[in-house]
């Protein structure tokens, strides 16, 4: 599709995030949908989670809420659903990189499998680096048309487990060390684009993901382990999701936001 000049096209701010029907996803969905985005909720399978986040996010106040499903460990989906993006709303000013897996299984470093590093390096690290590619191109070709008069921005969800090693999940923490470089490298390449790349790191957050292991989280944050003494929500990590899309954080990019009430504050 043509770029069509702003007057033409759909004005209203755009952001899509990745797994935004539950956990992290709907906190940054809904802290977005405040601000009055038109945002793109996308879900690997639709269903009731994305359904009631795309209704949450109405309510709190998104211009227009879509839902686009793809599974974004298969590139040809990703680069699709950008192109759905784009052919919808002809713009996109904020993408979020937010989807990702644990291991189905935490096994020992020395008894992980080459299934369960593939699995997750190629949902959490290579899928995102070829959407982000993908969506990078597709902002460009749209800056040099002149159709944003901001700059637009890039968020990469990553996690502690970037810099914090857990002997039970060597390959989550693997796959979010790279994730870390990526949004360096996009950083890097896209600062002198109008393109602000920014990586937040969550801490212990409440959601599906961490519910298998609730009571040990809650051990170790009762022994102090957050110097914060909680865990945290979804509504903390959208929080800092939305100092970015405002453009508090515009001349920061390739900063690094830690979510994690000091957890990885060094101490002694
Ligand atoms: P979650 O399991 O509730 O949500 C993850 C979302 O990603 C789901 O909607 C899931 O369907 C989607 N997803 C996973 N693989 C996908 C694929 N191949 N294609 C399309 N969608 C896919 O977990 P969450 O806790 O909300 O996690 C969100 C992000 O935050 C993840 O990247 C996770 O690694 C990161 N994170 C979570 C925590 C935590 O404590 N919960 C901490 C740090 C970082």
């Amino acid at each position: 599709m043509p770029v069509q000049p702003e007057s033409k096209m759909q004005t209203r701010k755009t952001a899509v995030v990745t797994g935004g029907s539950r956990g992290i996803g709907r906190g940054i969905v809904l802290e977005l949908a405040r601000l009055g985005f038109s945002i793109v909720v996308h879900s690997r399978t639709g269903g009731p989670a994305a359904a009631e986040t795309m209704r949450l996010a109405l309510e709190a106040g998104a211009a227009e809420v879509i839902c686009l499903e793809a599974d974004l460990a298969e590139l040809d989906h990703g680069r699709m659903m950008v192109n759905r993006v784009f052919d919808h709303f002809g713009r996109c000013d904020l993408w979020v990189n937010n989807a990702g897996i644990a291991p189905d299984v935490r096994l020992d470093l020395l008894e992980t499998t080459p299934q369960s590093w593939d699995k997750v390096l190629d949902t959490n690290l290579r899928g995102p680096f070829f959407l982000t590619q993908a969506v990078a191109n597709r902002m460009l070709e749209g800056r040099r048309a002149g159709l944003y008069s901001q700059a637009c921005r890039i968020v990469f969800i990553t996690s502690i487990s970037s810099s914090v090693a857990s002997v039970q999940r060597g390959e989550y923490c693997t796959s979010k060390a790279g994730l870390s470089m990526v949004a360096q490298l996009y950083a890097a390449r896209l600062a002198g684009e109008g393109v602000v790349v920014t990586e937040i790191r969550p801490g212990i957050i409440a959601t599906d993901m961490t519910a298998g292991v609730k009571a040990k989280y809650d051990r170790l944050i009762e022994e102090g382990l957050v110097p914060q003494a909680r865990w945290g929500t979804p509504e903390d990590v959208g929080r800092a999701v939305a100092a970015v899309a405002r453009g508090d954080l515009d001349f920061s990019t390739g900063a690094v936001l830690t979510v994690d009430g000091g957890l990885t504050v060094a101490r002694l």
